[in-house]
């Protein structure tokens, strides 16, 4: 392909993607706020839904800004060559292919996150603040950015010098031996990730003896599934939001609760979620979803295996050379619909998984107090009750609320 012929292909997806986004977000703000259902009516009534309603505009109103002006920038890097010119200005200083590509990339980095810093500032000030969701302080979100600094470096750097050294030792063979170290690299995240680098930003105490304990751990035993690994963290200190989350594998699992979580349920919800999670375990989706994205990565880098070395991706970024750094740069962009397309289709895999969890818990705990919790949930979060269909289906990893409450209140069958 010729490079102006590569500039418009660029142009264009970057163009169709952006758009599509667009109209997606705009069908779904559009859809009208609908009346109270009576699944709800305990937990919401017209003013919350209003009140969600704005939430989602403010929301929408500050994405089309967030996303129209990286889009513009994006574009005007490629039409420009911006991309290129700065590969350019590099090779004068740097003569050493790895620093270049490592220099190349964290400029580009820094320079794309302190241009992202006051929309994020803005965000977690201003409109999370307004709707009383935001509980974090100046300190401890610029503490935050230091740490995430820090990590970044360290694991995105780490990583990044693996790759551009077996692309430069090992030619387009590459994608396979890279692949191998980031299924040893998901592996270990999964495994340390609590005990490493949740830590960092998050205080993390045992779950104290008492009901909830005891309740948790009853309800445990009572499915096979031996748990003492129980956490609490202090998700209130930047949050109202709550969450729960199980990390690890075999003799290192864990399953972590955001004190946020304990405060706004009772102690039967709470064991009904935990069930929801573990039905993830039994079902096995943990392992499934890993294996996916671990062969969704294969994928990607044998694709990106085939054009890496590509002259006319680094012309067409404005380059007057063939660049690693530049074509990486491009091939991402380029392949971003297929990356998409199997977005799509690891969002259809977890929405069925997450159906899968719930009839799991309803069947081996009860389905009546997980619906209460995620009716809380829902109702706490300001979250959309009435999303448009494509927009679930594109975006949504987890179905809608009225979808799961359906199948969780509805009755068992009776086969007596
Ligand atoms: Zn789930």
């Amino acid at each position: 392909m010729e490079p102006t012929f590569i500039k418009i292909l660029l142009l264009g997806i970057l163009t169709l993607s952006f758009l599509s986004g667009k109209i997606l977000s705009y069908l779904n703000i559009k859809r009208p706020v609908p009346s109270v259902p009576s699944s709800l009516s305990e937990y919401v009534d017209h003013d919350k839904l209003m009140k969600a309603k704005q939430y989602q505009k403010s929301n929408y109103s500050f994405g089309l800004v967030t996303s129209s002006f990286s889009f513009l920038l994006t574009f005007a890097f490629i039409y420009f060559g911006f991309f290129g010119w700065l590969d350019i200005w590099l090779r004068e200083l740097i003569q050493q292919p790895l620093l270049l590509s490592l220099v190349f990339f964290a400029i580009l980095f820094i320079g794309s996150d302190m241009l992202s810093i006051p929309f994020d500032y803005y965000q977690t000030f201003v409109i999370e603040e307004k709707y009383g969701f935001n509980k974090t302080s100046r300190g401890t979100y610029f503490s935050d950015k230091v740490k995430g600094y820090f990590l970044s470096i360290i694991i995105g750097g780490g990583l990044l010098v693996v790759l551009i050294g077996l692309v430069h030792q090992m030619g387009e063979s590459f994608w396979w031996q890279f692949w191998l170290v980031s299924i040893v690299f998901m592996v270990f995240v999964n495994l340390f990730y609590t005990a490493w680098i949740l830590p960092i930003f998050n205080k993390l105490t045992p779950l104290e003896d008492g009901e909830l304990k005891s309740r948790i751990v009853e309800y445990a035993h009572s499915v096979g599934f031996p748990l003492d690994n129980i956490f609490v963290i202090d998700g209130s200190k930047r949050s109202s939001k709550a969450n729960a989350f199980f990390s690890g594998f075999g003799k290192r699992k864990k399953v972590v609760l955001y004190d946020t979580l304990i405060d706004q349920h009772t102690p039967d919800e709470l064991v009904a979620v935990l069930a929801h999670e573990i039905g993830h375990y039994k079902k096995k989706h943990i392992i499934w979803s890993m294996l996916v994205s671990m062969v969704q990565v294969g994928i990607l880098l044998f694709i990106l295996s085939l054009f890496i070395f590509n002259e006319n991706m680094s012309l067409a970024l404005g380059g007057n050379t063939m660049a690693i750094h530049l074509n990486i740069i491009g091939f991402t962009m380029l392949l971003s619909p297929i990356s998409m397309v199997l977005g799509i289709g690891m969002n259809i895999l977890s929405r069925k998984n997450e159906f899968e969890a719930d009839a799991y818990a309803k069947e081996t705990f009860d389905g009546k107090p997980l619906a209460e919790a995620l009716k809380t949930l829902s109702a706490n979060t300001l979250s959309n009750i009435n999303p448009h269909p494509w927009y679930v289906f594109v975006n949504y990893s987890h179905p809608p609320l009225l979808q799961r409450l359906s199948r969780l209140e509805e009755p068992a069958v009776d086969y007596s």
